[in-house]
């Protein structure tokens, strides 16, 4: 039952998809051999073969020299042509959009920033062009933005938060991170958790009762935005900027009082999305070690002893975070098709015992 709900694959044209996608998937992480790539993918060697000429032809992959490190006669060794494709990642900054060119293994070649206004779109196009010289083909963009942005392209788009993305970047640094909490903590806070493979928004974490006073933008009183977020410790402090806010001494202390229901409100979720570790994304990402080790402090003595181990770590893409990650989800989305590949993974786990 519902092993063919979203794809038939015992259908040839099917598995072939899937199979390609495999493939270049695992070319993603790494020059890699067809004898180690039927290894890994446990498919037989005709049909890896015969998959990576196709690819090889249609250019999407290259020979990246002689695997030397098998026993025996070396492998040819194949790797992604990065070159062959782009995506765009478009990002929402407020006043204006930040508009990127990537490559197939998520490299920013270029990025410019356009006002918003009346001529945004027709300069956008403009732009797009200019960046897509040469014969590459463009997959598709995404767009990071908290809302609707009504941006029209030439080509598929996606849309994504600024707190996926950030966190889309920190798995592609780090690795899987299952179960790890990111809180993206920059003008608004936004927190996502990452099960099975899948980042799973959650849209109330900002808006848990952490005092008892504070207007938010949702209505409610005493939200943990209207304590703690990066727009309220500008405000309060006056502070001109966040490199400002982060990096002066006096602040100090009104930043520890953000981090006070910050540390509740990050106690009370890990223990009720059993999250393993948090990462902190965003503007506020950079403040001091010592900020770092009193959040810390704070969580670990809020939590019960079992899971005082949970640590909170400050992002590794940094300011980058959201462009990095917005250009990986164009290519999660339409160049590797990453989603489909984890259905698929987690309906095959299922099936195993019933197969047996
Ligand atoms: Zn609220």
């Amino acid at each position: 039952m519902g092993y063919n709900s979203f794809m038939d694959f015992s259908r040839p044209d099917n598995a072939r998809t899937i199979n390609r996608l495999k493939v270049l998937s695992e070319l993603r992480m790494g020059a890699c051999s067809k004898a180690e790539l039927s290894r890994r993918l446990d498919i037989n060697k005709v049909s890896i073969g015969e998959i990576c000429s196709k690819m090889t032809e249609e250019g999407l992959i290259e020979s990246a020299g002689k695997d030397l490190s098998a026993p025996g006669r070396p492998g040819t060794l194949l790797s992604i042509n990065s070159k062959a494709g782009r995506v765009f990642s478009i990002e929402d900054g407020g006043k204006s959009f930040s508009v990127a060119v990537s490559d197939l293994l998520g490299r920013i070649l270029r990025y410019e920033r356009l006002p918003k206004g009346d001529a945004f779109q027709d300069q956008l196009l403009r732009l797009i062009e200019k960046m897509s010289a040469g014969d590459a083909r463009i997959y598709g963009a995404a767009i990071a933005s908290e809302t609707e942005t009504g941006i029209s392209l030439p080509f598929p788009s996606v849309r994504i938060t600024h707190s996926e993305a950030e966190a889309e970047a920190e798995v592609a640094r780090l690795g899987d991170l299952e179960s790890f909490l990111f809180i993206s903590w920059s003008d608004c806070i936004a927190a996502t958790i990452r099960k099975r493979e899948m980042m799973i928004p959650l849209p109330d974490f900002p808006h848990m009762k952490a005092q008892k006073e504070g207007n938010c933008s949702c209505g409610g009183q005493g939200c943990l935005e209207a304590a703690a977020s990066g727009r309220h410790l500008l405000e309060t402090t006056g502070a001109e900027s966040y490199r400002s806010l982060l990096g002066n001494a006096v602040y100090t202390d009104a930043i520890k009082r953000a981090l006070r229901p910050m540390a509740a409100a990050l106690a009370e979720a890990v223990q009720a999305l059993s999250a393993s570790s948090v990462i902190i994304t965003g503007r506020m990402a950079m403040m001091s070690d010592e900020m770092y080790a009193y959040l810390q402090t704070m969580v670990s003595s809020l939590l019960p002893p079992a899971r005082s181990d949970v640590t909170i770590y400050r992002s590794s893409a940094g300011e980058n975070g959201a462009r990095e990650g917005t250009a990986l989800k164009a290519l999660d989305t339409f160049f590797y098709n990453t989603e489909l590949l984890s259905r698929l993974r987690a309906i095959e786990k299922i099936s195993v015992p019933f197969l047996i």
